[in-house]
């Protein structure tokens, strides 16, 4: 450092405060030249800057390309990444000075569960438990495989032993909450979460997304903070999807090398991916993401899974000695939980990939008991919404346990899991939203069987006649 430079940094403490005001110093994300250095800087959005020079620099680039007629306008539009740029307002923003941002509030909520700290699993579990219903098995070996992955994380440059990442693999019907359970996960730990889905995936250079884009998404979650991103989760859903295609003689862009380009990712690599865009382009910077200590896990239906696990079964019930009924297992309702690795394979899923996520487990489909909790149980459960809204307007609603078990019958007869609920709801709750608003005299509304299976109507009490619920089932 020159002794004029650091004179300078010296000169005044009001320099000083200036800085402190403005926050940490930005960097062109084009040439890479500090602000103190290029000069001020023009904002785009996710913490993108760039400083006037590469700026003037690519409008004349395109202007030139504009005047060779090589270059249409409109294209502009349609090139990935790029978005249309308000130029009356970066005039502005380069002529103002900008007002000094507010330093960020430190105020941020604390989260349920404090990564350094490291919950204990009977504690992840129990955070889970208030949002999540049934599901227990699931919820345990989850709660146990994050500790260990936190953990390792934590851990990280002990010593030799180095603890394997506990990737996860969750088999599942659709609706049964894997996603959910993924997503309160990552809420409860404040942690970044991305979900893809795998069939948007193809092998690099072909159409659809490249696999690195997980990543992007991720930091994209993470605000571009590298470094959160790097302790994120990724849940890649509908796996099943990219399972080896049978009997094809193309190649398989979307199946087996999808998987086979997973490999890299799941295990640890470092990943150049573009801040604030979906697809790499000259347009967009690079930075480099190291998955190492990113949780990843996969999520699926498997359908035809259970057909796999009975043809092994039955095949082993069936040697020898104690040759049982060949149609033991037609009827088991827990057959998805006895899958083996090789079962998987049999479905498609190649070894290596397999062997990348060591965390196998299943969900159990929802029976009609349990939809009828998640209408009524969780933190934010959809009747809890409904009675919110209408307690807005100071009426009382409640649903009769018959009209909960006809929901949840009807749900059922979907075989949507516990989407189908939120549907079924909103159209018997339509009428009511729009009714009870338009008459005062309002005060308490009870949904019943009837109601919902069209045989009656709902319960209506006026203010002041408002009674409780089980006193109006008896009445
Ligand atoms: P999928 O298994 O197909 O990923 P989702 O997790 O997206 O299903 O579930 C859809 C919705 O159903 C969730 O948003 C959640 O509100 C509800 N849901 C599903 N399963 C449960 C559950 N076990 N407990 C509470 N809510 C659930």
């Amino acid at each position: 450092m020159t002794d004029k430079y650091r004179d300078d940094i010296i000169e005044g403490e009001d320099q000083d405060q200036d800085e402190d005001r403005r926050g940490p110093e930005k960097f062109c994300s084009l040439c890479r030249r500090p602000e103190s250095q290029a000069g001020k800087m023009i904002d785009l959005p996710n913490n993108i800057h760039i400083c006037s020079d590469c700026m003037q620099k690519s409008f004349d680039m395109m202007n030139q390309q504009m005047n060779k007629g090589n270059f249409n306008y409109t294209d502009l539009l349609h090139m990935p990444g790029v978005s249309m740029i308000d130029l009356t307002g970066l005039q502005n923003q380069m002529a103002q000075p900008k007002k000094a941002p507010k330093k960020k509030k430190e105020k941020q909520q604390e989260p349920v569960l404090d990564l350094k700290k490291i919950p204990a699993p009977h504690k992840i579990k129990a955070a889970l438990d208030e949002y999540v219903i049934g599901q227990e098995y699931a919820k345990k070996v989850m709660s146990v495989a994050v500790y260990n992955h936190y953990k390792r994380v934590a851990t990280d440059t002990m010593d030799e032993i180095e603890i394997e990442k506990s990737n996860m693999l969750m088999i599942g019907p659709t609706g049964c909450g894997k996603t959910y359970l993924v997503r309160t996960l990552a809420k409860l730990l404040d942690v970044p979460l991305a979900i893809a889905d795998a069939t948007s995936l193809t092998e690099a250079g072909y159409i659809g997304d490249d696999i690195e884009s997980v990543v992007s998404k991720l930091l994209a979650a993470a605000d571009n903070d590298v470094e959160k991103a790097e302790h994120g989760i990724i849940f890649i859903d509908e796996i099943d999807k990219i399972a080896k295609k049978k009997n094809t003689n193309q190649r398989d862009v979307s199946g087996e090398a999808v998987q086979q380009g997973m490999l890299k990712l799941l295990e640890g690599s470092e990943v150049e991916v573009p801040v604030g865009a979906n697809s790499k382009n000259a347009m967009v910077p690079l930075v480099t993401v190291n998955t190492r200590n990113i949780l990843f896990i996969c999520g699926g239906a498997f359908p035809d899974l259970e057909n796999i696990i009975k043809e092994r079964l039955n095949r082993q019930a069936s040697i020898g000695f104690y040759a049982d009924l060949k149609d033991k297992y037609d009827n088991d309702p827990h057959l998805l939980e006895k899958v083996t690795v090789d079962d998987l394979r049999t479905f498609g899923m190649i070894p290596e990939f397999l062997g990348r996520l060591p965390v196998i487990f299943t969900l159990d489909g929802l029976s009609e008991e349990m939809l009828v909790k998640i209408l009524r149980e969780p933190r934010n459960a959809i009747l809890k919404q409904y009675q919110k809204l209408l307690a807005l307007d100071e009426v009382k609603l409640e649903f009769d346990e018959g009209s909960l078990h006809a929901i949840a019958k009807m749900a059922m007869e979907k075989k949507t899991g516990a989407r189908a609920l939120r549907a079924i709801l909103e159209e018997y709750m339509l009428d009511i939203m729009y009714e009870i608003p338009k008459d005062d005299s309002i005060g308490q509304v009870i949904i019943t069987r009837e109601y919902i299976e069209g045989t009656g109507g709902p319960k209506i009490l006026l203010r002041g006649q408002e009674v409780p619920l089980l006193e109006a089932q008896q009445g």
